[in-house]
């Protein structure tokens, strides 16, 4: 186990911290991961709670799991990123709205003009899009890179869009505001590294059979490259249960809300495959605390490439937007009552 202290801790309390640990029979020794105070732990403790709730300790984390940049260091801690004028994590919720995939341009700057009508923030659609048959249609590339960046700006929306490997990243670097690492390169570990090198915000989805930790490791590998700023998205599990497409774990979001500090948010679109599932799981995720939604939203969803049963039309959002609006002033206590 790594003990991480808290950050106003002080050399006594390090000390007294080892004493208690001792008179339990165990042992520590004291790592260096700056600028925090770390005791890597020997010896089998009673349980982490214990570890937990010991004074000085803020965290206790495996040490095969040495996850750290992404922990807060206190409760109220929270890493807000600003993407054109509007700022991720910060009081507003963050609504994240386009087509599973770029498809035409016209119909693109339309859908775009409507969304932010309506309150979106940032525009998404995928150019290269990671799917799971190789027949399936596999995005326009680098032309639908240009169009989503000319629909974004005709509609002044800020995009963000998929890289699913090192060369697609270079050239979402050059037309995203956001570049997405999707639920199916969250293991891409020299992905991620190479997003960590870059400057922009990274929106990186669980896994399918992703536990917290293993997203928390994933965020880690970004952040320690020098990038601090990561967004966190549920998505959907794998699990036995076959009513949905996948399954949505929004029991993640409060957990990783006290346990990182940064962005949480949730797709309900890929979770659950529904178009009729959509709002309720958005709604939901708003008031489990998620600092944002991404939705799939399509001008004719029957008539979409990719995701159409799962897509939103674009009345369909606005009242989606205009409920999370609502129901964000009753969560963080604008209105009259308070959850
Ligand atoms: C997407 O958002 O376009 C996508 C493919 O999502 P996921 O990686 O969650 O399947
Ligand atoms: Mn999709």
């Amino acid at each position: 186990m790594l003990l991480f202290l808290q950050p106003d801790s002080t050399e006594h309390t390090g000390e007294a911290l080892l004493a208690t640990l001792r008179e339990a029979g165990l042992d520590g020794q004291w790592v260096e991961v700056q600028p925090r105070r770390v005791l890597r732990l020997h010896g089998q403790p009673r349980s982490i709670e214990w570890l937990q709730s010991l004074a000085g300790v803020l965290h206790a984390v495996p040490a095969e799991r040495p996850f750290h940049l992404c922990l807060k260091d206190t409760p109220a801690q929270k890493t807000t990123i600003r993407v054109a004028d509007h700022s991720i994590g910060g009081t507003e919720p963050t609504l994240i709205a386009g087509p599973c995939a770029v498809e035409d341009a016209d119909e693109l700057v339309g859908l775009a003009c409507a969304l932010k009508r309506s309150g979106a923030h940032l525009l998404r659609g995928g150019a290269y899009k990671p799917r799971s048959s190789p027949y399936d249609f596999q995005g326009l590339g680098r032309d639908g890179l240009k169009m989503l960046s000319d629909a974004g700006r005709a509609a002044g929306l800020p995009i963000v869009t998929e890289a699913v490997d090192e060369r697609s990243l270079d050239e979402v670097l050059e037309y995203s505001h956001v570049v997405q690492i999707g639920a199916r390169n969250m293991h891409n570990y020299a992905l991620l590294k190479r997003a960590g090198a870059c400057r922009l915000p990274v929106f990186l989805k669980r896994g399918f059979a992703a536990t917290l930790e293993d997203l928390l490791l994933a965020a880690e590998y970004v952040l320690e490259q020098g990038n601090p700023n990561v967004i966190l998205c549920e998505r959907g599990i794998r699990t036995f249960s076959d009513h949905s497409r996948f399954t949505l774990d929004l029991s993640i979001v409060p957990r990783l809300q006290d346990l990182s500090h940064l962005p949480v948010f949730v797709d309900p679109s890929h979770a659950s495959g529904r178009r009729r599932s959509v709002a309720a799981l958005a709604r939901g995720a708003i008031a489990t605390g998620a600092d944002g939604v991404m939705v799939e939203v399509h001008p004719h969803p029957e008539n979409a490439m990719c995701d159409g049963r799962q897509s939103l039309d674009p009345a369909e959002f606005e009242l989606l937007a205009e409920q999370i609006r609502l129901l964000a002033t009753v969560r963080d206590g604008q209105g009259e009552t308070v959850l």
